[in-house]
């Protein structure tokens, strides 16, 4: 069996844990940028405020029911991430980390305990340790166990615990499931069910499987197999490294100097080098794009874009940054005004893969002493920035000036910054 441990409205639950004030209250927690919204309490959606909707289309209905928004504090959202899996860790051998809110747990062999009471359990030590409601669904696969979870948040009767063990619980929650809400199903494989009359989660685990492979191929497949309790996903423990690893951002004014432009790339190039330490690969293809808007005026429309093959694969930031600075020299044109730029890095390889730490012919240094250096100048840059808050140690260029994101409405950083944290006064 596999359980399903998904955070319910994860940010706005975050954001709720240090603020009681707003429990039962609209909240809302926006995007980069405080764009649109990415977290609403369930107050907040029986208002009728959708996911993904821009906030700015919505400001009446905003004021009109007093909601709380928030901008976006992933300090505070990762921290508190890390604390829910560390909990939930405890409770069974193997974990997979699915995403910042969910994650699924290995229950085999676990036959001998009531897994619903156990489940309770979790969800009880969860919020006893870190404060976030979470809603758990078990099945006797990954997908079963994330139908159950929808189920156990959907229906409040449940107390966030959902268990699905005899067929006839399995049917009887399938058929109460439309079919794009099925795990790798979504909106377009749900139109194309649609069409052809399958419209529950039970209709598609009973279509033709012939049928299923041929027109939703293999992933498809592996879903209906799944949802007929035949195992097909096993857990991921370890991730496979990330194919390419990008950061950009919309501007909230839109920049016209170069020197800001330079600013921000570098900004951009530093988190992407922080990331790719972060996850022990180094890169080899380095991309800059620089655009104004694509609704602007086309005499005043412009997209540049450029990728340069570094000499080698590197995760040296003064390395990353000096090659971003000569794209963005090749891609920058004057007289535009960019709205949006970012640095994606590619040609990912492992640090520890021999191919990919091979000095080139035309290496300028091949001292391996020189690489150690970098390593341990990386290793101090990471720790300072770790210990004291992103961005106390950065390279010259990274200013922040000029062009930082839209963030009106953030939240301290209550678990990571020692100056931030609540103080309780009797
Ligand atoms: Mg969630």
């Amino acid at each position: 069996m596999f359980a399903l441990i998904d955070c319910n409205n994860f940010y706005v639950s975050c954001e709720r844990l240090f603020n009681p004030g707003l429990r039962g209250r609209p909240v809302v927690v926006l995007s980069n940028n405080d764009g649109c919204f990415i977290s609403r309490s369930e107050e907040a959606k029986a208002i009728g405020l959708g996911m993904g909707e821009s906030a700015f289309k919505c400001r009446e209905l905003l004021q009109q029911h007093q909601v709380a928004v928030y901008s976006a504090n992933f300090s505070l959202y990762g921290d508190l991430s890390a604390r829910v899996m560390r909990t939930l860790a405890d409770f069974a051998p193997d974990i997979e980390i699915y995403s910042i809110d969910e994650c699924f747990l290995d229950l085999s062999g676990f036959d001998r305990f009531d897994l619903a009471d156990y489940a309770r359990q979790m969800r009880r030590t969860v919020e006893k340790h870190t404060g976030i409601p979470v809603s758990i669904g078990i099945g006797s696969t990954k997908t079963l166990a994330k139908a159950a979870s929808r189920m156990a948040k959907k229906n409040s009767e449940l107390g966030g615990v959902a268990l699905l063990r005899s067929d006839a619980e399995v049917s009887d929650a399938l058929s109460g499931m439309d079919v794009e809400h099925v795990w790798g199903i979504g909106a377009r494989y749900g139109a194309l069910l649609h069409r052809h009359g399958i419209h529950t989660a039970l209709d598609f685990a009973g279509a033709p499987a012939p049928w299923v492979r041929r027109n939703l191929h293999i992933t498809g497949a592996r879903v209906q197999e799944e949802l007929n309790g035949r195992s097909c996903l096993s857990l991921e423990l370890v991730r496979p490294p990330k194919q390419s690893i990008c950061t950009s951002r919309s501007f909230g004014t839109p920049v016209t100097l170069k020197e800001n432009l330079q600013h921000a790339v570098a900004h951009f190039a530093s988190k992407c080098a922080f990331k790719l330490r972060r996850e022990g690969s180094r890169a080899s293809l380095l991309t800059v794009f620089a655009a104004t808007s694509p609704f602007a005026p086309k005499e005043k429309r412009y997209w540049g874009t450029e990728t340069l093959s570094l000499p080698s694969a590197t995760n040296d930031t003064l390395l990353l940054l000096e090659a971003a600075k000569l794209v963005l020299e090749r891609i920058y044109r004057p007289g535009y005004e960019y709205k949006k730029a970012g640095v994606i890095l590619s040609g990912i390889g492992s640090v520890t893969e021999p191919q990919q730490t091979t000095l080139s012919l035309f290496d300028t240094d091949p001292h391996p002493e020189k690489q150690g250096r970098s390593a341990n100048l990386m290793e101090a840059l990471d720790a300072l920035n770790s210990r004291y808050g992103a961005g106390t140690l950065r390279v010259a260029s990274d200013s922040p000036s000029g062009w930082k994101q839209r963030q009106e409405e953030l939240s301290p950083a209550y678990t990571t910054r020692w100056c931030d944290i609540i103080e309780v006064t009797t």
